[in-house]
């Protein structure tokens, strides 16, 4: 069953993606460096770590972007952060008790390809040399294609880079201009073939749909590219239009943009089209081919949600490096400085960067509990979450009956303590969620509509 325009008019209400719970609006300056140098002094002995580099420059801005992010048009200020970034790996490094291993890093941005061959093997030896590695560690990062050449992938591969993400958003070349993203899909396929010959075998693809001069065919057809370069895992987002936030998105002609029924109309042709190249729908906007290590961990429930967006990585502590980087610990949030000249005077003056953040306490941790169910799985038992985090049986009255209008209308069932979020509602996925989100409402942030 699809869903009708009344049901999406309805329910279509600006909500946060749910990269975290409570959400990035609501961190607040009480927690600092002081308190993040406690926080990484508590990681429990024999817990995995997980690593979240951020390079914050482009050669260019796309403006769709929602990133924290520069246009540089030089090298030096990307070698001079390279530098930051390796006085804040000792920093912090030293400030983690010995003896917790690193399971999974991450490179983001901007554009990590932004930075030098050298520099980017540098920065990983300096991980290497400071933290103790997994064996079996993952190291991912997001690549921008016009910015990789065939040497960056090679010393990418010899830095032990694992996986490799590629943004491409669409081939079309009209949407391309639209969104100042040209990108033929030559230079993605050059690209795939440089970092396969160089070993490096997993590959993402992250395409968007909602974008100007996009339409159903449009998207159906970037997909149908994208599949012939055979990548394990897709990324499908909706494109999320906030110029009140991110100011270069003013560039995008509002008048060419899909409208939301349009937009519904593509995520479900381009997830259709994907079941039929036999990737595997995994919660809210990933899909993954059936081995995939991530289709395996949703199926064996283990599937997780962070700033990443999904994961199969276990490790309960992320720390973040960059400016405006975000980490996770079991105590809460944090955030680095977002402007670079606080970020890198903090740590060029010996202090952790993180300006803000947010402890969680018990409540948080049950309703994070329940919204990462809820993204991954589709489903949760509220009951089984409260027990194993300590809650009352009866915590939730109040959420059931918010739902019950969504059960009536087909988009989750309840079967007791129970929820299942059908087909039907599996779009709003984030709307159901946000019932359980106490802070929603507070006057904090303004968010993108849910599909
Ligand atoms: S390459 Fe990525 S981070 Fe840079 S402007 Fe484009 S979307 Fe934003």
């Amino acid at each position: 069953m699809t869903m009708d325009m009344e049901l999406l008019q309805r329910y279509d209400a600006p909500v946060p993606r749910y990269t975290s719970y409570p959400t990035a609006p609501h961190f607040h300056a009480g927690i600092d460096a002081e308190v993040y140098r406690d926080w990484l002094a508590e990681i429990p002995a024999g817990e995995r770590m997980s690593l979240y580099l951020h390079v914050p420059f482009c050669t260019r801005m796309c403006w769709y972007c929602g990133c924290h992010t520069k246009v540089v048009r030089q090298y030096q200020p990307v070698g001079d952060y390279a530098a930051v970034l390796d006085r804040e790996i000792a920093l912090t490094a030293g400030a983690v008790p010995k003896g917790r291993e690193v399971s999974h890093v991450h490179w983001g941005g901007g554009t990590p390809t932004m930075l030098s061959p050298d520099d980017f093997s540098a920065l990983m030896s300096a991980l290497r040399e400071r933290f103790d590695f997994a064996e079996d560690a993952e190291v991912a990062v997001e690549i921008d294609p016009r910015t990789l050449t065939r040497e960056k992938a090679a010393a990418m591969a010899g830095a032990g880079v694992t996986r490799a993400s590629l943004g491409v958003q669409d081939f079309n070349d009209i949407v391309q201009q639209a969104i100042n993203r040209v990108q033929p899909f030559e230079m993605s396929a050059e690209v795939i073939d440089w970092l396969r010959g160089a070993g490096i075998e997993a590959i993402n693809f992250d395409l968007m749909y909602g974008l100007p001069h996009q339409t159903v065919e449009l998207v159906l057809h970037s997909v149908d590219l994208a599949v012939k370069l055979a990548p394990d895992r897709l990324a499908l987002f909706g494109y999320a239009h906030v110029p009140w936030m991110k100011k270069h998105q003013q560039m995008i002609d509002e008048s060419t943009l899909p409208g939301a029924a349009e937009r519904l109309h593509q995520a479900e042709a381009a997830a259709g089209r994907l079941a039929e190249h036999g990737y595997r729908r995994i919660g809210l906007d990933h899909f993954a081919r059936a081995e995939d290590s991530l289709t395996r961990a949703l199926d064996e429930g283990r599937l997780r949600r962070n700033f990443q967006g999904y994961t199969d990585d276990q490790a309960t502590a992320l720390l973040g490096f960059g400016a405006s980087a975000i980490g996770s610990l079991a105590q809460g949030y944090v955030q680095n400085a977002v402007p670079f000249g606080a970020y890198a005077d903090a740590i060029k003056s010996g202090r952790l960067a993180v300006t803000r953040g947010v402890e969680v306490d018990a409540d948080d941790r049950l309703r994070r509990a329940v919204i990462e169910r809820l993204m991954c799985d589709l489903s949760v038992d509220l009951s089984a979450v409260g027990a194993d985090l300590g809650a009352p049986p009866d915590g939730f009255a109040g959420e059931l009956s918010a739902l019950a209008p969504m059960a009536r209308d087909g988009l989750v069932e309840l079967d007791g303590s129970r929820v299942r979020i059908t087909e039907t509602g599996q779009p709003l996925m984030r709307t159901v969620c946000a019932v359980f989100d106490r802070y929603l409402g507070t006057g904090k942030g303004r968010h993108s509509r849910a599909v």
